[in-house]
């Protein structure tokens, strides 16, 4: 292969690199007459790394233990599990290493039935039982080569498929990728009848950043930004470069007050973070337009993104560095800043049911005297004697923890 190397002249496209096609192969050899592993053995190419199994079960061992096995050569007729067995176990296995692994059988020179079986079950290949040297050596060599050379097109395409679904500068899901993935979740979620919700953010005067300190800055910024919301979203959350200086984030199992909540931590999380370029520190801030699913009025992903957009337009009006989640810009159901008011009490139980109970500790006071009401409820109707007026002391003396 160093021939090819030299004779390819510079015009020509890149090729797929043959270099790991020379190292010598990795080779499992099963068979249960020990005379026959020795011939195969002896016959494998120089510095070829060969394991040994006398039977079936022990190949297939083997094979899940040993990852570094490249390529089978097996015999059919074989105690405890035999060729075909193993032939079948192989390529119905789950791990695709296994599954798409070179099998040579051995079959004795005439036996044309037992080959087209094995032939049936996957079997790449023969040798007879009498094959010389060559011939074996031959085809473990172009086997392992041609196996080398499809993972490696394997791999490049899984290159190829993730540039596609990335944004280069900030290495977030891009715009294409993030309809696909989050229509997905969103139509998870209705089935499962789940919140779910949407957040555009938009970094703030970032013309004048570009302007002022220049557009390697602002690129740095785009990506230091990339960081932080990666920091503070859950896995579930789908974040994506969707624009120049614009993100979104769809959050699956989020309702609008999880969303206003997890928005406001990325506000914050950004205003804090101390952003420098040439040792001058450049003052960031994002808007954030947020909405929710509507459980009676469901929209699409388009649907979504723009209420989404305009919501941005209205924190943008306001001053920036806020977020909205309303339509008026001058609703008090809206949260400016971080003042965010006392939630409705199920969509605190929602959140505390998906795992944002740390959210809601700073409201406990305000959800608690939310209930008081149910307890007088059932001491006048049903006489039930709940100590309501200790229960009252007592969410009075509650601290709410710092934040
Ligand atoms: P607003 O607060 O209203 O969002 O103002 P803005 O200046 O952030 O918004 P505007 O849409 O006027 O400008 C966005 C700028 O972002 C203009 C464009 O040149 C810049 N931009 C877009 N993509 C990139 C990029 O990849 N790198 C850099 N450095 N700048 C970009
Ligand atoms: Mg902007
Ligand atoms: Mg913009």
């Amino acid at each position: 292969m160093d021939n090819d190397k030299t004779n390819t002249s510079s015009h020509e496209p890149p090729v797929l690199s043959m270099g790991s096609a020379e190292l010598p192969p990795r080779v499992l050899v099963a068979d249960d007459s020990a005379t026959i592993r020795v011939a195969l053995v002896r016959a494998m190419p120089e510095q070829s790394q060969v394991t040994e199994a006398s039977n079936g079960e022990e190949a297939w061992k083997l094979l899940q233990e040993k990852d570094e096995i490249e390529l089978v050569i097996t015999d059919l007729d074989m105690p405890r599990l035999n060729g075909y067995e193993l032939l079948e176990r192989i390529r119905s296995s789950e791990i695709s290493r296994i599954a798409s692994m070179p099998v040579i059988v051995v079959t004795g020179a005439e036996d044309t039935k037992a080959k087209s079986r094995a032939f049936e079950l996957g079997a790449n290949d023969f040798i007879s039982k009498n094959a010389d040297k060559i011939e074996i050596r031959a085809r473990v060599r172009a086997h392992h080569k041609l196996a080398l050379l499809i993972h490696e097109l394997e791999d490049s395409r899984k290159i190829l498929n993730d540039q596609a679904n990335t944004d280069a500068l900030t290495k977030l899901t891009n715009r294409r990728a993030f309809f696909v993935r989050s229509s997905e979740a969103l139509e998870l979620m209705r089935r499962h009848e789940q919140p779910f919700s949407m957040l555009m953010i938009d970094v703030d005067h970032f013309k004048t950043i570009n302007d002022t300190y220049g557009h390697q800055c602002g690129d740095n910024i785009l990506v230091e930004v990339a960081q932080i919301l990666t920091k503070n979203i859950r896995t579930n959350d789908i974040l994506a470069r969707i624009g120049g200086e614009e993100f979104a984030i769809a959050a699956p199992y989020s309702n609008r007050l999880a969303a206003v909540v997890l928005a406001e931590r990325l506000r914050k999380a950004v205003e804090s973070a101390e952003f420098t370029y040439n040792d001058t520190r450049v003052a960031v801030t994002v808007s954030i337009g947020v909405v929710a699913q509507d459980k009676n009025l469901p929209l699409d992903i388009d649907q979504l993104l723009a209420r989404a957009d305009a919501r941005l337009y209205i924190a943008k009006r306001r001053g920036r560095n806020r977020l909205c989640a309303t339509d008026s810009g001058e609703s008090v159901d809206d949260y400016p800043g971080d003042e965010v008011s006392c939630p409705k009490l199920d969509d605190a139980l929602t959140m505390i049911q998906h795992g944002n109970a740390q959210a809601m500790l700073v409201h406990l006071p305000c959800l608690l005297d939310k209930t008081l009401d149910l307890f007088r409820l059932a001491n006048t109707r049903l006489d039930a004697g709940m100590p309501v007026e200790l229960l009252e002391t007592q969410i009075k003396a509650l601290v709410k923890p710092a934040e």
